[in-house]
């Protein structure tokens, strides 16, 4: 028996469910699913992704054999229950043949729509129908799709219109019309004709004429777009692996563009901007497919509120309004009924906010399409939280909704209220996707990579971006359009990104050519500053000053939430005490890394610090280190009290010594005036201090052993902060954390210096401090005796960074010469010193949990390296019993999300 390929669906029966997305992709599983629960779908069929990667095996020839019986049979299926024929002029049957992955990877793949169409069906078609006008329009959009994505047609050079919208503009002057929809049926004509004899110029082949050898055609194309540059780029950026494949969903045509009693358009079950609980989308009269979200018209509203928010922006009063852009709830009512009822069907079958694509052909409305739709990370977190509110999904759920990582853009800065009252307006367009941003002026998507990687923070401005401008628009601080709603490209896929978006600015006058913009009577060049407001469409002048976000409403309330959920706590890296205060409003219980070097850069300190380096005798060293003493005090009162009735955890100085002596001829010349000797002696000092591996090199607690004055100076500071805020009433928890142990006797050594130390200092100030010392794990030998080293360190906090590179053997700072190389041929999947390696170097930490808790049951586990704030290695390390992760100051809501998630799915 041979592999089931093709699956059904139509009038209301379906060989396909909603949880098949993997097989049917999330198009092909929620047509079928449609069908099901009595949703109007046009019926057709849908061929699995299993058979995309099967086409990479075996390609075109093959994959057609292999299909032929069952896609045979399921046309005729089809046309059963459509009572009409594909390729038969009479009565032909027209589909359209859809790309529609396990994720949805919106406009990144290809579709074609009327397919079977030929010079003999059209006129079939239009006896048929007494509408030539729609039928050319038909004829030439398939044309157009068709030569595009399956014989490849394309601009000969960026600047350039795309060679069918070139034929437009010249057949639309000879006509001497400004609008598409305005075109004769002559003209129509032309453009069919005109298309194909570009095609046959630019490609070599013929228009195919045989509606069968098109759908095979089609179908084949639409596997090859799941490799195509763009797709690539989507699943890299969002990491969807390679080996899904795209499902092709083939199913028979409904018009949009049959005259005034039809139309097409998209819509949300709640706003996926702001995440308000409010129907919205946008639709076009006498239009198809892809009209609404290209750009290319500006579409109505679908309601009337939708409507009269849309004018009022556009500053449109209300009869006119009525008169000339009346959304669907008022010139379609029958049908915005109909629409609005299942809108609310679909999201209360899903539980979750639907994004919906339909059409109206005369009258009769047709669901293309429904998914989860995408949302900004305060839409995300406002629907979760209103869904739970609503009864329609219960707290696990709501936590599980929500994407750690999205979180991200709840914590980036808004423009600072006061400044923008101050700051100038010059354009307002659709609040396409929320946030602030502020950059300068770029035109296409290869400068806003350059510029970016340049370092300059950067605005793309465009007419209307295309699937194409993908890499830019990731480049880019936010993205200004021209043309199009709150349904484009742009704001789409800006949303995804959750980058700042404000699209169908019409008031502005964008020429590529000389890389200009107009605004309001002023000419802005490349480069040029803007600022965009995403949350409201304002589009300011110059560079507006922003402030930092905060955790309040929706998003404290899920925050409460994970707590409720988590059994990993999250902590902060901060060296600072207003890092410290920043992470204890996002929610963190405590330091998990300070690190004390940054501390000696500024410039007292550094020449302190330099004076320690420079002397060869303990006493020289005692001498500068007495003057350290009262800066590390201060600042460790300072990290105490911030963090007070939390613990903080303080490394002892980790990194070489050389990082702190200048190399360079003049900084040699500043330091040997300062110390008061030759410009040689420092010299030889600095060689001296130079190593062949750094980072395998004299630092840890190798240089605490080497120079113990420096772990007892250290101490002295950290334990006298504590007692002095302990006298002042407060509860300082300090921890002492040894770096780099390797040797349970270095770690015994150092020890021994922090508890004389500490018995001296209490001694001073007649008090105590209850403190603990534990050491990092961050060296392969560590992980391996950790049942050794637990029975002297009182906890472990698992240096990742350093764990990864020492495990995999590659330096931090060298990595960029091979890494990309790496990837680029899936060596690697993902940069370690990113995503933690769980089969490696996650083997280690585990085996080293488990041995340390074997000889100290209960050891405090924690990670304080880089991972500890990426979603997926937080839940690592939750799974495997760690008490805490400990990231920086901003990451701490996604991790402790990541946190609460692995809780819940455990
Ligand atoms: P994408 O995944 O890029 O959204 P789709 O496959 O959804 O691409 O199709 C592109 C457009 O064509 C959508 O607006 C869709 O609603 C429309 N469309 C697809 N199939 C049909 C059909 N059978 N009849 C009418 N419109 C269709
Ligand atoms: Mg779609
Ligand atoms: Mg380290």
């Amino acid at each position: 028996m041979s592999e089931k390929r093709v699956y059904l669906f139509g009038n209301g029966k379906a060989e396909g469910r909603a949880d098949m997305r993997n097989l049917l992709g999330g198009k092909g599983a929620n047509l079928a699913e449609m069908n099901l629960i009595g949703v109007p779908v046009p019926p057709g069929f849908t061929i699995t992704t299993d058979t995309c990667n099967e086409y990479y095996k075996v390609g075109q020839a093959k994959i057609v054999e292999l299909l032929s019986d069952e896609v045979t049979k399921a046309v005729a299926h089809t046309e059963e229950l459509m009572n009409c024929k594909f390729g038969d002029p009479k009565n032909p049957l027209l589909v359209s043949v859809r790309s529609g992955a396990r994720a949805s990877m919106p406009g990144m793949m290809d579709t074609i729509l009327n397919l079977g169409l030929n010079d003999e069906v059209a006129e079939g078609m239009v006896a048929k129908t007494g509408n030539p006008h729609f039928v050319y329009d038909s004829y030439r959009r398939f044309v157009q799709m068709y030569g595009d994505v399956v014989l490849g047609m394309k601009p000969e050079n960026k600047e350039d219109i795309d060679p069918f919208e070139a034929i437009i503009e010249e057949v639309k002057e000879e006509q001497g019309v400004v609008l598409d929809k305005d075109l004769s049926v002559e003209s129509l004509k032309k453009l069919v004709e005109r298309f194909k004899k570009a095609i046959k110029e630019q490609t070599g082949s013929d228009f195919p004429t045989d509606p069968k050898e098109q759908l095979w055609g089609a179908i084949c194309a639409v596997f090859r777009s799941w490799m195509n540059e763009r797709a690539i780029l989507y699943r890299k950026m969002e990491g969807i692996p390679d080996e899904w494949g795209t499902a092709v969903s083939v199913m028979a045509m409904v018009f949009g563009n049959m005259g005034d009693t039809s139309a097409t358009g998209v819509c949300f079950s709640r706003d996926a901007g702001n995440g308000e609980n409010l129907f919205n989308g946008e639709y076009l009269v006498n239009a198809q497919g892809e009209d609404v979200v290209a750009g290319i018209r500006t579409p109505q509203q679908i309601t009337k509120i939708g409507s009269q928010r849309w004018a009022e922006r556009a500053g449109i009063d209300e009869a006119e309004r009525v008169a000339k852009y009346p959304s669907m709830e008022e010139a379609m009512p029958e049908i915005y009924k109909q629409l609005n009822e299942l809108q609310d069907k679909l999201e209360h079958h899903y539980h979750d906010m639907q994004d919906m694509e339909f059409t109206v052909q005369e009258g009769k409305l047709w669901f293309l399409q429904t998914r989860n739709g995408k949302r900004t990370g305060t839409a995300m977190v406002k629907i979760a939280m209103d869904l739970l509110h609503e009864g329609m999904i219960d707290e696990k759920t709501a936590v599980l909704r929500c994407e750690p990582q999205k979180l991200d853009e709840l914590l980036h800065p808004v423009f600072d209220k006061k400044a923008l009252l101050q700051a100038k307006v010059i354009t307002q367009g659709l609040p396409a996707s929320p946030g602030a941003a502020c950059g300068q002026i770029v035109f296409h998507a290869d400068d806003a990579q350059e510029w970016h990687a340049d370092g300059h923070k950067v605005i793309m401005v465009r007419i209307e971006t295309s699937p194409e401008d993908l890499a830019g628009m990731a480049s880019a601080e936010g993205i200004l359009t021209a043309r199009g709603g709150m349904t484009s490209h742009a704001a789409v896929v800006a949303r995804g990104m959750g980058k700042c978006c404000v699209s169908g600015a019409g008031s502005i006058n964008v020429d590529y050519k000389t890389k200009t913009v107009e605004i309001d009577g002023t000419v802005y060049k490349e480069g040029d500053y803007i600022s965009l407001n995403g949350t409201t469409g304002q589009v300011y002048a110059g560079q507006v000053p922003t402030k930092a976000a905060e955790l309040s409403g929706d998003f404290k309330e899920l925050m409460d939430l994970c707590d409720k959920y988590t059994k990993l706590q999250v902590r902060t890296n901060a060296d600072t005490p207003h890092d410290a205060q920043v992470a204890r409003a996002f929610g963190a219980k405590g330091i998990g890394l300070t690190r004390t070097e940054h501390m000696f850069f500024e410039d007292k300190k550094i020449i302190a610090m330099r004076e320690m380096i420079l002397a060869d005798t303990v006493e020289g060293r005692e001498k500068a280190l007495a003057k350290l003493l009262p800066y590390q005090k201060a600042d460790f009162k300072g990290i105490l009290e911030a963090m007070d009735g939390c613990p903080v955890n303080i490394r002892l100085l980790d990194p070489p010594l050389h990082e702190f002596v200048p190399h360079d001829q003049a900084g040699q010349e500043v330091m040997a005036k300062q110390m008061g000797v030759d410009v040689a002696t420092i010299k030889r000092r600095v060689a001296s201090l130079a190593e062949n591996n750094p980072m395998l090199g004299h630092r840890g607690c190798r240089l605490g052993i080497t120079f113990p004055e420096i772990t007892a100076m250290q101490t002295r500071a950290i334990l006298s902060a504590a007692c002095e805020l302990k006298k002042e009433g407060k509860n300082p928890m300090p921890e002492i954390m040894v770096p780099l142990i390797g040797i349970l006797y270095e770690f015994k050594q150092q020890k021994e210096v922090i508890q004389k130390t500490a018995k001296e200092v209490f001694a001073e100030y007649g008090t105590e401090i209850k403190f603990e010392i534990g050491t990092m794990i961050e060296i392969p030998r560590a992980a391996l005796t950790a049942d050794k080293i637990a029975t002297e360190a009182e906890y472990f906090s698992f240096g990742t960074n350093d764990l990864t590179q020492m495990t995999f053997g590659y330096s931090r700072d060298d990595i960029a010469s091979f890494l990309p190389v790496y990837l680029e041929n899936k060596i690697l999947k993902v940069d370690p010193f990113q995503v933690l390696d769980q089969n490696g170097v996650g083997q280690l930490i585990e085996m080293a949990v488990e041995k340390g808790r074997s000889v100290r049951p209960g050891l405090r586990c924690g990670i304080c390296g880089e991972h500890g704030g990426e979603p997926s290695s937080v839940k690592f390390c939750a799974k495997i019993g760690m008490n805490y992760a400990s990231c920086s100051p901003f990451r701490v809501p996604i991790a402790r999300l990541a946190a609460a998630q692995a809780a819940i799915e455990d």
